[in-house]
């Protein structure tokens, strides 16, 4: 089979998040705020009817067993709530009105060592998971369907069509899985040290770093329009 034995890797963090109808917060026109807490990460955003959607990801160097995570949603909701206590308040009084919590640990797949047996491939997640903290993971999987349908009409041969695509689209699926890896660590600061030196790189890294040009491999790929 393709794939193999390949256990998806822990990447130290896990996500929780909920839906809030009512919210009574203002819209942020189809924005998706994101707050690097002082222990913990939290995105969140809030529709034109007042629901609000959101997210944290809070760090755990250990991997929890499912037991751990079958946690009740108030056992959830006052973690989350310590962790974001320095924080912007709008975070804990989300999270304390939200009556269904979510909670899983976030795993990625940095190497699958085969994507393919014969005629039978593996495309997006299946070959090549990405943390969410990458928000590629979708991107890729639309990638790869859009460039394996260009290898399947230029290679009459499928098995032939799969071993081009694999060779063509592994190196940069890997590479964004290793990019959300790096990003995730920022996410839950280890220290007050680590959070200090963090919140005063960031402004300078946003400002001369993270740009549009320097990001242009993730935005600006574009599916080459025939297997040669
Ligand atoms: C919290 C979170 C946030 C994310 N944020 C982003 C983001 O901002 N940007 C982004 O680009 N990506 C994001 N992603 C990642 C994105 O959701 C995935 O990378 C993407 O859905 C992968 O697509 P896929 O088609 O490969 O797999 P999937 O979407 O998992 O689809 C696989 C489908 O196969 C079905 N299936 C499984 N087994 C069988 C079977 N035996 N028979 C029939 N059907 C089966 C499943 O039910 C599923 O519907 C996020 C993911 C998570 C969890």
């Amino acid at each position: 089979m393709p794939g193999g034995n390949v256990r998806p890797s822990y990447t130290g963090l896990i996500n929780l998040g909920g839906i809030l109808p009512g919210s009574g917060l203002a819209p942020t026109d189809g924005e998706m705020r994101m707050i690097w807490g002082s222990r913990a990460f939290f995105g969140y955003a809030v529709r034109d009817n007042g629901e609000a959607w959101w997210f944290a990801n809070i760090g755990d160097a250990r991997e929890p067993s499912r037991n751990a995570m079958r946690q009740e949603r108030d056992a959830w909701a006052g973690q989350l709530t310590a962790h974001f206590s320095d924080d912007l308040p709008l975070i804990p009084d989300l999270i304390r009105r939200t009556s269904e919590i979510h909670s899983y640990p976030i795993h990625d797949l940095p190497h699958v060592p085969c994507w393919r047996d014969g005629p039978v491939g593996l495309i997006g997640d299946a070959a090549h998971a990405t943390s969410p903290s990458s928000g590629q993971g979708a991107s890729l999987a639309l990638e790869d369907a859009a460039h394996l349908a260009v290898c399947l009409r230029d290679i009459a041969d499928p098995a032939a069509a799969l071993a081009h695509f694999e060779a063509e689209r592994r190196p940069r699926a890997e590479q964004i899985v290793a990019e959300g890896r790096r990003r995730g660590a920022y996410k839950a600061p280890r220290s007050r040290a680590q959070m200090w030196l963090r919140d005063a790189l960031m402004p300078i890294v946003f400002r001369f770093l993270v740009t549009e040009q320097s990001l242009a491999w993730i935005h600006d790929y574009r599916v080459p329009h025939s297997a040669a």
